[in-house]
């Protein structure tokens, strides 16, 4: 059984997040360290670690998290001038908390799709 995260807490409102949604599905979320002027996380109410994990009676969650995404962005105002939809998977992502969800940040341009690699 996968373990819970802070998430799952988020979802149930026992600790504070600023919610913009939620729904039987999914909920979305302010992020706590924003990387834009918008950057919001949308995630599914049950608990799914990674993206490896997902199933296909997950569809529905995973659909309405992108749907939710864009209604967000409409609302937010960067629907026109765009935005960029990010889910990390595992470790060479940088996935940090375990309990997947979409990143959606927007709000100004934001460069090339991934970061250059650190060198070591
Ligand atoms: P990851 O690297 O796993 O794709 O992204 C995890 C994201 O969750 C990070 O952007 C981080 O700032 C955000 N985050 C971690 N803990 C909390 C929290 O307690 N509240 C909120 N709102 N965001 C969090």
């Amino acid at each position: 059984m996968a373990e819970e995260t802070i998430f799952s807490k988020i979802i149930r409102r026992e600790i504070p997040a600023d919610i913009l949604y939620q729904d039987e599905l999914v909920t979305a979320f302010r992020d706590i360290s924003p990387q834009a002027p918008t950057h919001v996380l949308i995630v599914p109410n049950h608990l799914i670690p990674t993206v490896n994990d997902v199933k296909a009676s997950d569809e529905k969650a995973l659909g309405r998290m992108v749907t939710v995404a864009a209604k967000l962005a409409e609302e937010a105002g960067i629907a026109k001038d765009g935005y960029r939809l990010i889910m990390n998977c595992n470790q060479h992502a940088g996935q940090e908390v375990f309990h997947i969800h979409m990143h959606l940040v927007g709000g100004e341009p934001l460069g090339p799709l991934l970061a250059k690699k650190q060198s070591v």
